[in-house]
């Protein structure tokens, strides 16, 4: 099991073969790793899972030794080896590309590193035909690379990385480039491997399903911040935040409202949960598993009546897409409703996950321009003059605007800064989108309209959704 850092007492006291205290690494102005504190345990496979850019081949290259933190410190077996060149580290790194010498066969790409190390001759011979039996090549000693398959030459770059029996296995998406029935084959050997060997295995992957297959513990990164550390489990059943139920696996995600202890509202019908201590009347993310839901030909026992707009064949389920008054609903089921049928939906307390809204509105630091105009994210913006009643110009105030009276436009000109799409997030009857603004800072924004991640836009604030309030002193 790892821990994240709210338990870091209670971690520094067990076996950890790799922790990561407080790391950080900016490239120019660039945060691509953001106080990491990460804790493995000795033989645990870990896998580092987040979409591209998150900062996980940022974080495996610090732990190799390819690159150096910016802040924070790296222990591997108890020692320091934040500045620590990679060939005195006690790890190995697979690589996506399999990175194998061309002029050698297999069995000297394997023995190169231990020839280096002048390792005698009978020991390299003895250890490379055990790392070739372990990774089912043992027919293969002198064939010439360049006519090994994919698959193949992936296997002998992991058996040239576990011939140097390292402490830390690093793979950084090493079966990507494989084909899907490949990769799934390679999966289930790379698992029985890691249990042979008994090391700990570092994994870098964008593919959920992949995490989920393999690990004992999975840490979700986003924007070079751990979002989550748990098992596969706990990642996909109770996920922290909108983000990681958006990322591990398909989701309903809804705005609700927690009525009270066990009554939650959301797509304007109040049902039983289990959850409680949210306060009465608070606003919340609801999270729906599409298999959770029950569906069947209309009922009283509904609880969201519905009709069916898609059906599409999945293998195995078939995945539904039903609209209950103006929400939209993403079922998984083995039968199924034919569209245009009317349909009830169901879904039990325990089923249902309720997550604490990061956020009710944007929240900007401000300054008093004059009486119409109030400076945030570095532009001057109009306002309306009861807004500033009262205030000099210079005065530091807090900026309130609505997620939904956020206007993007696709000529970025038209705003009055301007942003790109990086997350887009669907919430049954419209989208939230999270726009990194130019000037650094992350604008939310509800809107119907459709948008594509990376899209450039112009972000305009109608000035009657602008609410200010004098900055309050701490
Ligand atoms: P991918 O799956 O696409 O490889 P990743 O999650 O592994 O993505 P990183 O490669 O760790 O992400 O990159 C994290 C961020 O740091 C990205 O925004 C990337 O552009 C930036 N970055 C990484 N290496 C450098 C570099 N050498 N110079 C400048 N920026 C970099």
């Amino acid at each position: 099991m790892l821990l994240d850092l709210n338990n870091e007492k209670m971690q520094e006291q067990t076996n950890h073969i790799i922790e990561i205290k407080h790391v950080s690494k900016y490239f120019g102005d660039k945060v691509a790793l953001d106080d990491i504190n990460l804790y493995i345990k000795k033989g645990e496979f870990v896998t580092i899972l987040g979409p591209s850019g998150c900062g996980k081949t940022t974080l495996l290259r610090l732990l190799a030794g390819f690159q150096t933190a910016s802040e924070g410190v790296i222990y591997i077996d108890g020692k320091e080896i934040t500045q620590t060149p990679p060939h005195k580290r006690p790890v190995n790194t697979v690589f996506q590309k399999y990175a194998l010498f061309p002029h050698l066969n297999v069995y000297d790409n394997i023995a190169f590193g231990l020839k280096l190390k002048q390792t005698p001759k009978d020991v390299i011979t003895r250890k490379v035909k055990q790392a070739l039996r372990m990774v089912s090549m043992s027919d293969y000693e002198y064939r010439d690379v360049n006519s090994l398959s994919g698959g193949q030459q992936q296997r002998v770059a992991i058996a040239r990385a576990i011939v140097n029996e390292p402490a830390v296995l690093l793979l950084d998406e090493p079966l990507a480039a494989l084909d899907l029935k490949m990769r799934k084959d390679m999966q289930m050997e790379l698992k029985e491997m890691h249990r042979t060997l008994g090391i700990t295995f570092v994994y870098v992957t964008h593919d959920q399903e992949e995490a989920l297959t393999l690990s004992d513990t999975i840490v979700v990164m986003s924007e070079g911040k751990i979002q989550q550390i748990g098992t596969p489990t706990a990642i996909y059943n109770e996920p922290v935040n909108s983000f990681v139920a958006d990322f591990i696996g398909e989701s309903n995600i809804l705005n609700g409202t927690m009525v009270c202890d066990h009554r939650v509202k959301f797509a304007n019908v109040e049902v039983e949960c289990v959850d409680e201590g949210f306060g009465e009347n608070a606003p919340v993310d609801v999270v729906l598993r599409p298999e959770d839901l029950y569906i069947f030909p209309l009922s009283d026992s509904a609880q969201f009546a519905g009709k069916v707009t898609s059906c599409i064949f999945k293998g195995v389920h078939y995945e539904m897409l039903v609209e209950s008054d103006g929400y939209e609903f993403l079922v998984q089921n083995y039968h199924h409703f034919e569209v245009g049928s009317d349909v009830g939906l169901l879904i039990k307390p325990d089923d249902i996950h309720i997550m604490k809204k990061e956020r009710i509105c944007n929240t900007f630091e401000g300054k008093i321009v004059d009486e119409n105009h109030v400076e945030f994210l570095g532009c001057g913006i109009e306002c309306l003059p009861e807004q500033t009643q009262g205030m000099e110009p210079g005065t530091e105030v807090e900026v309130n605007v609505p997620f939904g009276s956020v206007i993007l436009y696709d000529d970025e000109e038209d705003g009055a800064l301007t942003g790109s799409v990086r997350f887009i997030l669907y919430k049954g009857n419209h989208y939230h989108l999270t726009v990194a603004s130019d000037w650094d800072e992350d604008v939310y924004v509800d809107t119907d309209d459709i948008w594509d991640k990376s899209d450039h836009v112009g972000i305009g604030f109608p000035p009657d959704s602008i609410r200010i309030s004098r900055k309050k002193m701490n």
